[in-house]
């Protein structure tokens, strides 16, 4: 581990500040673990890149195909884990994440996580399970 453990732990408590209130009142329901970033000669490497995948109930490509726009370089999925082109510090990571989380998992008429994406013609949607809304979203 080469971050700084401290400064993690207040950037996790500062996302969770900044959800939405109802999202607070699932409780222990919805954890995604923080991102365990190693940066490696010059590459940076999440090892469990698969875990925050499935704790956020997405397809860990789906994930990879927004994480490696967002930071603009190319990557792979190796096993449980990912490989970026290029070194990448744990807090700009844990903010893509964040907004992965935002844009495509949390409800943002509702709040809750409980949501799928969903495809109708061209056009994708994030439809919300515990309230019924469909958001339309960018297509990655
Ligand atoms: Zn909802």
């Amino acid at each position: 581990m080469e971050y700084d453990y401290y400064d993690y732990e207040k950037l996790l408590e500062k996302a969770y500040e900044e959800l939405p209130e109802n999202v607070k009142h699932h409780g222990s329901r919805f954890e995604v673990p923080p991102a365990s970033v190693t940066i490696e000669g010059n590459k940076t490497i999440i090892d469990n890149f698969v875990d925050i995948a499935e704790a956020m109930n997405r397809d860990p490509q789906h994930l990879l195909k927004f994480i490696l726009k967002e930071v603009a370089t190319a990557g792979t999925l190796e096993g449980r884990r990912v490989i970026l082109q290029g070194r990448f510090t744990p807090y700009l990571i844990g903010n893509k994440f964040k907004k992965y989380l935002k844009d495509y998992v949390i409800c943002p008429v509702c709040g809750a996580p409980d949501t799928k994406i969903t495809k109708k013609g061209r056009f994708h949607y994030l439809k919300c399970e515990a309230c019924g809304a469909e958001t339309p979203i960018a297509h990655l």
